[in-house]
């Protein structure tokens, strides 16, 4: 057993009440990390230590290139320890470790991003329309950043907001998802070696429903950064908006992947086949629906099955393993019982449809790669989100039709579309409702461009040049030059 420490104010702390919380490994099943589990009292702690960091001349005092350059640090240490942190990853959430260390290899590039970006944001100089007077504007940062992250990407969805977060001067309290604290833990080890000053990051672990409410609603919290399911991402919005809060929610999706008759057949059935299965269904932008149009919606199936047939199932931690276990055992269930529900709606499974028993998924919480044709646009299948390796196939006749369907959700997270047509490329891209269009592509991602939600999968944006200025706010500051104040009972 692994036993964990949290990082408040520069120490390894156990919570105030000594309690602690057992992570599991979905694999074997069994617990293999003791984590502190924090109360209000030690979320206070941590928040004040955040506040105190925040005011504090090792901090404040760091110009922004300093302070750009600390991040660069950082991300030279995870690339450094990027396998060793995969591996914690994939015990804690049992995902695939191919997929956890392409994660980490490519997460240093969030911290080097945006440390080269903290000297790079700049106020302007207003022409004002006052003779006399001076006016200009500063970016300054907000102050304590709370963030809270699920447990399917949890390092790499921790990056996407302390980048930004630290290249504005902002301190930070992250909470990690309870299934998976381990690999932040061991994160919080590379932020002390970068020289990053205490306090400036701190890291609590916990329960959701015990402690979520006393770090989004402590009073010196100045923004909250939040990562999760769209219930809640609702009740942290609440909470938030008692205090005033600015809030950053990321949420759950319903992605339609799009497949045109005109489509490079081989490549969209790939498209589609790693849209839903890859990280075994668990990511946020799965492309869950499947729209195929009419002539090719049989010969589309009959390929599509045929190849999701032969994913390898087992240990997320061998190398040869294609589809992992679901990670906690909530989600199993919830898998199963919308397995159950589509077959209840009429839906027809022409792949699984049920737990996975071969003898290579061990202790596993496994569900078979899983496909439902015959999907009409209203079951609950096709409107609400699953977050496991089930996939909802729904014929359209034209383009029309397949906009109305995509839309049809009250997500909008991203989209897929598999067409040689360029114009129909431009068309789709301008009519979809969702944050993220992939065409002839899914489930790419970059530091480099904008990733976030429309509609309930939640709104601001991380990753490229604008996430940063979720982290700022714009003052604007006024200079009478002229020498005269005028009399106060003359209105100007
Ligand atoms: P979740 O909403 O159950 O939990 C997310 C986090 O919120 C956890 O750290 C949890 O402890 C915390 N939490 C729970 N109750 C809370 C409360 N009352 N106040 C404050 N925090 C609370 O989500 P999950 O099951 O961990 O993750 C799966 C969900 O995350 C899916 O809906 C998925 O689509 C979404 N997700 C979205 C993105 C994105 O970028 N849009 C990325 C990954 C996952």
């Amino acid at each position: 057993m692994r036993d964990c420490r949290m990082l408040i104010g520069g120490e390894w702390r156990e919570a105030a009440s000594g309690a602690t919380f057992e992570s599991i490994n979905p694999f074997t099943g069994k617990a293999w990390a003791r984590v502190p589990r924090a109360a209000a009292e030690d979320v206070d702690h941590a928040v004040r230590a955040a506040r105190v960091a925040f005011m504090s001349p090792a901090w404040r005092g760091l110009n922004a290139t300093q302070r750009g350059k600390l991040l660069t640090k950082l991300g030279d240490l995870v690339a450094r320890d990027a396998d060793a942190l995969a591996e914690l990853e994939t015990r804690d959430n049992g995902k695939l470790i191919n997929e956890m260390r392409a994660q980490l290899r490519y997460m240093p590039e969030w911290f080097r991003y945006f440390g080269g970006l903290a000297d790079k944001i700049e106020g302007r100089v207003i022409p004002i329309d006052r003779p006399g007077m001076f006016n200009y504007t500063l970016e300054e940062p907000l102050g304590v950043v709370a963030a809270i992250t699920p447990w399917n990407s949890p390092l790499m969805l921790g990056a996407w907001k302390l980048a930004p977060a630290l290249a504005a001067g902002n301190t930070f309290v992250w909470k990690p998802s309870e299934y998976t604290s381990v690999s932040a833990l061991e994160f919080g080890k590379l932020i002390e070696e970068a020289g990053i000053p205490p306090g400036v990051v701190n890291i609590v672990t916990g329960y959701g429903h015990e402690i979520g409410e006393a770090l989004v609603g402590h009073e010196l919290v100045a923004k909250v950064a939040f990562t999760g399911g769209d219930a809640t991402g609702a009740a942290v919005y609440q909470t938030a908006a008692r205090g005033i809060k600015p809030v950053t929610l990321e949420l759950g999706g319903k992605s339609a992947n799009i497949v045109f008759a005109d489509a490079d057949f081989d490549n969209a059935v790939k498209g589609v086949v790693s849209g839903i299965f890859a990280a075994t269904g668990q990511t946020c932008v799965a492309g869950s629906r499947a729209l195929v149009q009419r002539p090719i919606y049989e010969k589309f199936l009959e390929a599509f099955v045929a190849f999701a047939k032969t994913a390898r199932m087992g240990d997320p931690l061998d190398t040869a393993t294609q589809v992992g276990p679901i990670t906690t055992e909530p989600q199993y269930r919830k898998v199963l019982d919308y397995i159950g529900i589509a077959k209840q709606e009429g839906a027809r499974c022409v792949l699984g449809g049920g737990p996975a028993k071969r003898s290579e998924c061990g202790a596993g919480l496994f569900v078979e790669p899983t496909v439902f044709a015959d999907v009409t646009p209203s079951m609950r299948i096709a409107q609400e989100e699953v977050f496991g390796p089930v996939l909802a196939v729904i014929p359209f006749e034209d383009e029309e039709e397949a906009i109305r369907i995509a839309n049809g959700s009250i997500y909008g997270l991203a989209a897929g579309v598999w067409t040689k047509d360029i114009a129909r490329c431009l068309k789709m891209a301008g009519r979809l409702e969702a944050g993220t269009i992939w065409i002839n592509t899914y489930r790419v991602s970059s530091y480099l461009s904008p990733f976030g939600g429309y509609k309930r999968s939640g709104f601001g944006r991380e990753s490229g040049l604008l996430a940063i200025r979720e982290y700022l706010q714009e003052k604007s500051v006024w200079i009478d030059a002229s020498g005269e104040t005028p009399n106060p009972f003359v209105t100007r």
